[in-house]
């Protein structure tokens, strides 16, 4: 009988050794039969009325705030949309619209782990993420390593496997007006067969 090796061992134990390339960990998942699928995420919010803005689950200390019916959260929203994208699931206005009560003022990191919940049941785990926030103001520097961690531990992924980056908008459109935010995520789930 094959031994059983899942994703998240082999990723762990590639950490350990760092031998393998991220290349390699999914060559191997394709070797075993394994299917590798990309998802693109974008979401943007409005700033108005408010002291703090969510982000990557860290609430963060600003003269405004984001509007929307959960927290707000844009970029775990594009992070979800990615990896549902890359599941072939559609997206979070599908599975938690914003029309459902029970959603109202919910935290975006709980809709991050039952996104997870979702891609898992079809067999997927996530490889990478990769993200930028585009915002004039606040800075997103300090609270990255935060926001990284959090997703990470939503995702139960190490944190190597997420990346946040910021830009601003250099004063131009809606983004350089202040006006909002908006993030950008693109996902990468492999599908690892046991068998
Ligand atoms: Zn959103």
């Amino acid at each position: 009988m094959r031994r059983t090796h899942s994703y998240a061992a082999m990723t762990k134990d590639a950490v350990q050794r760092r031998r393998w390339t991220f290349y390699e960990v999914v060559k191997d998942a394709e070797k075993k039969g394994g299917t590798v699928r990309v998802g693109i995420g974008f979401d943007i919010h409005r700033l108005g009325e408010g002291n703090t803005v969510i982000l990557g689950g860290v609430t963060i200390p600003f003269n405004k705030g984001l509007i929307g019916h959960s927290d707000a959260d844009v970029l775990l929203h594009a992070i979800c949309d990615a990896m549902l994208g890359a599941a072939g699931e559609g997206d979070i206005g599908v599975h938690f619209p914003d029309t459902d009560p029970a959603y109202k003022g919910i935290s975006s990191i709980e809709l991050m782990r039952r996104t997870n919940g979702i891609i898992k049941d079809k067999g997927y785990r996530v490889s990478n993420i990769d993200s930028v926030v585009v915002a004039e103001a606040p800075k997103i520097f300090p609270y990255r390593d935060a926001m990284i961690k959090n997703i990470a531990a939503a995702l139960e992924i190490d944190v190597y496997m997420v990346h946040v980056k910021a830009t601003t908008s250099e004063g131009i459109g809606v983004i350089g007006r202040g006006e909002g935010i908006s993030a950008h995520a693109v996902c990468l789930l492999t599908n690892v067969s046991d068998h």
